[in-house]
């Protein structure tokens, strides 16, 4: 973004891509965006940015956008441009006949985190009550699935337990599978200030990110772990705390249940899980544990922040049990400054996941299979809805490629680039009758779609973001759509042409539905966001202003529950074919698919994907630093250019997955978490060779 001089008016809204959600002023000149500032008053980010945030934007007004419907029989036929009337006449069509040839499971809609809350709501609301089943999922089936499943298991709530600002009071810093100087630069800054000022600082990562070694900044402790041990590294912390007497014992009596913690108590004392049992395992040496875990427990209030590198694994909800159990166990949980707090990887992962977008959970996560919860929707909805869970997003690839699924609404996610096993995903795709697409570019998912929308980013939109810290913030419309509508509307001319009428004016008619059946949003409106700056949930009569900090006084679900969290090895293995272990990041300047950020000036900072590689394990293959290198995994092949550096581990290699070329979701596998399908993209078993430019 060029600045173009004086503004003549500006507009707050909130940064579309991290789940930091940081307040920005949009200084406009007519209808032209002069600059993006960082709201000196924004809560989430108090007058900082990152370069995504500020310059970041231009792909809103590219000349890729398409801002026409489009039609094809065939994805092999060339696309029609039609009227917005045709285009939603033909879908409703489309599903119709699907449903009466198939049967009503033969449908679904997958929302994303780039969608806004209320429009997320109605996506849900089109499935559950338009379709007439809950085949709808989001994106955070990808990323974050695992900390809905763990920390609602343990604690009684899908969400992190404190604010940003929190981190002041903190003591000790843990951070695990988490590269927030990248990822959440805005918040990995308030980090570092706070490590500066003398914050004590593990982490636990395979690499070594910025924050190990950084100005000023040293970790006093590394755990380089293989990856995919994440589990066995937090039961071998426990066992020191366990074992070495550390556990805070009068918060654990007056607050989780006495037989869970004295099992658990028991199931992580055993030797299997000594530091020094599980060395080998892990990689990790024992004695660094122990004192990792010493500091922890000890060293003052200790707060756990992590992210996909936790997630995004076979064991991804077992981990998040894992370090809701330690935080427990040692009482670091329910105050400031401590807590678990999941760093969300997009704007909206928490509203999406909020917003009842996963296929067994309605608005304010609960179950589909609860009778009162569905009374009271029916009621409000005014038709009878479903009672079993419907597809996942793995389940509806299955289901389309056993003939039973058969169309496909996708508002804002490209699945063909980020969902692992392209190959898998892609056949998926085509074997669909009808792939609705609506989004702002003909992206990766759109090469299979019969059905193009346009889809409106972030300054066209009207409606509220939550982001990584519960925090509802409002998103402002700087400009008019492009396609004509905003996304609300476009859902809601779907339903109405399907036969369930809606008939909203305005997202904050959409936010006043949600509050009227949503306890954790009850107390939420356009009108108190706008008069408080934003709101963290839950936000009702108890807490009329929001609630920075959870658990406080009992836990959401009234006690905490310790869970045994067994660790299980991947099956993803090495071996003499695939010798090495990948495992994939972000980088600062990038954003996920880069479907935005690639049409910014932000490539001149990062204009590919690179492969990360030890100096041994290059050395060994003859691979010099820029060389073109073969990647092959048991699921497919990719080359990108090698970079040497000794921030990997040998044995380890990594790269990011910004653009569409570097194919990294070709050589990931199937494999996911066992309690959501979470795909293990942090594990795969390659080999790399040496290859001549292709
Ligand atoms: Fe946007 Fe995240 Fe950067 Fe803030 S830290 S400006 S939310 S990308």
């Amino acid at each position: 973004l060029i600045d173009r001089g004086q503004a003549e008016h500006s507009v707050i809204t909130t940064c579309a891509y991290c789940g930091v959600g940081c307040s920005f002023r949009a200084e406009m000149k007519g209808e032209e965006i002069v600059r993006m500032v960082p709201n000196k008053d924004g809560h989430a980010n108090h007058g900082h940015s990152c370069v995504k945030g500020r310059f970041a934007i231009g792909y809103a007004t590219h000349p890729d956008r398409i801002n026409t419907p489009m039609i094809r029989q065939k994805i092999s036929d060339p696309w029609r441009i039609v009227s917005w009337d045709e285009a939603i006449a033909h879908v409703a069509s489309e599903f119709k006949r699907l449903q009466a040839t198939y049967g009503k499971f033969s449908i679904g809609g997958i929302t994303s985190s780039r969608c806004t809350n209320e429009e997320t709501y109605l996506v849900q609301k089109l499935v559950r009550a338009g379709f007439g089943n809950n085949n709808v999922d989001t994106c955070a089936r990808v990323c974050h699935s695992p900390t809905g499943y763990g920390l609602k298991a343990t604690l009684g709530e899908s969400a992190g337990t404190q604010d940003f600002d929190s981190i002041e009071q903190t003591d000790v810093v843990l951070v695990i599978g988490a590269n927030p100087t990248d990822a959440h630069p805005v918040f990995g800054s308030q980090m570092k200030r706070r490590l500066r000022a003398g914050a004590r600082l593990i982490v636990i990562d395979p690499r070594r990110i910025d924050l190990v070694r950084t100005p000023h900044i040293q970790a006093d402790y590394h755990l380089k772990l293989k990856p995919g041990t994440n589990v066995a590294v937090l039961d071998t912390l426990a066992h020191v705390i366990v074992t070495e007497g550390l556990v805070n014992e009068d918060f654990v009596a007056a607050r989780c249940e006495h037989d869970a913690f004295e099992k658990w108590r028991t199931f992580v004392a055993q030797d299997k899980y000594s530091p020094e049992a599980m060395e080998a395992d892990t990689g990790v040496p024992a004695e660094l544990v122990r004192r990792a875990a010493r500091l922890y427990a000890t060293g003052g209030n200790a707060a756990i922040y992590y992210g996909l590198g936790v997630t995004e694994h076979s064991q991804g909800s077992t981990a998040v049990m894992a370090i809701a159990n330690l935080a427990m166990a040692t009482g670091n949980i329910g105050r400031e400054g401590v807590g678990v707090n999941p760093l969300r990887g997009q704007n909206n992962v928490q509203g999406s996941c909020d917003m009842g977008s996963f296929p067994h959970e309605f608005p304010g996560y609960r179950h589909v299979g609860d009778a009162k919860v569905r009374a009271s929707f029916e009621e409000a909805w005014g038709v009878s809805l479903y009672d079993e869970p419907g597809l996942r997003i793995p389940n509806m690839f299955e289901a389309a490629l056993d003939g039973s699924f058969k169309g496909l609404y996708i508002e804002g996610e490209d699945i063909a680039q980020s969902d692992p096993n392209t190959q898998h995903v892609t056949a998926a795709l085509e074997a669909l009758e009808c792939v609705v697409v609506q989004d702002l570019f003909l992206n990766e998912t759109a090469k299979f779609a019969h059905v193009f929308l346009p889809g409106c980013s972030f300054l066209e939109k009207d409606g509220t973001f939550t982001n990584a810290e519960r925090r509802i913030s409002r998103v402002r419309k700087v400009m008019e759509p492009k396609g004509r509508y905003a996304d609300w509307e476009v859902t809601q001319l779907l339903a109405n042409a399907m036969g369930y009428p809606m008939h909203y004016k305005h997202p904050s008619e959409i936010m006043d539905e949600i509050a009227r059946l949503t306890p954790t949003f009850n107390g939420v409106s356009f009108d108190k966001i706008d008069q408080l700056g934003s709101i963290q949930w839950p936000c009702n009569a108890q807490h009329p202003e929001g609630t920075p900090v959870m658990h406080v006084e009992e836990f959401v679900r009234g006690k905490g529950r310790f869970m045994l969290t067994e660790y299980v090895p991947t099956s993803e293995k090495v071996n003499a074919e695939h010798p090495l272990i990948l495992t994939t990041g972000r980088i600062l300047s990038q954003y996920n698919v880069g479907a935005q950020t690639r049409r910014t000036a932000n490539v001149m900072w990062h204009d590919e994907d690179r492969l990360e590689i030890h100096p041994h394990d290059a050395e060994e293959r003859g691979i010099q630093d820029n060389d073109w290198v073969g990647i092959e995994s048991r699921a497919g092949q990719t080359v990108l250019r090698a970079r040497i550096s000794e921030r990997m581990q040998p044995g380890v290699v990594y790269t990011t997955f910004h653009f569409p070329g570097s194919g990294a979701n070709v050589i990931t596998t199937e494999n996911s978490d066992w309690a959501t399908n979470c795909p293990e993209y942090k594990v795969t078993a390659v080999q790399v060779t040496r290859v001549s430019q292709p």
